[in-house]
């Protein structure tokens, strides 16, 4: 990277390329999670569930390209192999082997749950040491927020209708 731009990193930039690698791999899984839901989800209110989970994937597809520029930006490596997606997750993997959509809503709030304590963790760590790493997560953080969100409302919805 720059070397300005390194040297306003008033933490260890090892440390940080770390932090975003761990964040890198849950965010491929994410976006795999969300795509292959999409297309396996069954059950009423299918349609609606089902453009929010493409959604989603698109913008942990987005985010991943976010980390990975930052993390060459601080002269690292963003994780090369995907085996290593499983070694260095935060939040792991769901597989939606029961793709029934109430359980495939669930297992998604949890995972972005996961996500939004992993990306408040970071920008505690960086906020006074690595501007340009604490406004991207700040950016992701929002996004995971508004996916909780929006994904608890569909969840809601569905338990209204199961009353019916
Ligand atoms: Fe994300
Ligand atoms: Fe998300
Ligand atoms: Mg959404």
């Amino acid at each position: 990277m720059g070397n300005k731009g390194r040297e306003i990193v008033g933490m260890d930039v090892e440390q940080v390329i770390e932090m975003l690698n761990r964040a890198f791999a849950d965010e491929w899984l994410a976006y795999y999670q969300y795509w292959i839901g999409a297309k396996v989800v069954r059950g009423p209110m299918k349609e609606a569930v089902m453009a929010e989970l493409l959604q989603h994937a698109g913008d942990e597809l987005r985010h991943a390209e976010m980390v990975a520029t930052r993390i060459i930006q601080l002269g690292g490596v963003p994780v090369l192999d995907p085996k290593e997606w499983y070694e260095k997750t935060n939040c792991g993997y769901d597989r939606p082997s029961n793709a029934y959509v109430k359980e495939i809503l669930r297992q998604n709030v949890k995972g972005e749950r996961c996500a939004i304590e992993v990306y408040s963790k970071i920008a505690e760590m960086v906020r006074d040491k690595d501007f340009v790493t604490y406004n991207m997560v700040v950016q992701i953080l929002q996004d995971e927020v508004e996916h909780e969100d929006d994904l608890q409302s569909l969840l809601e919805d569905f338990e209204e209708w199961e009353k019916k």
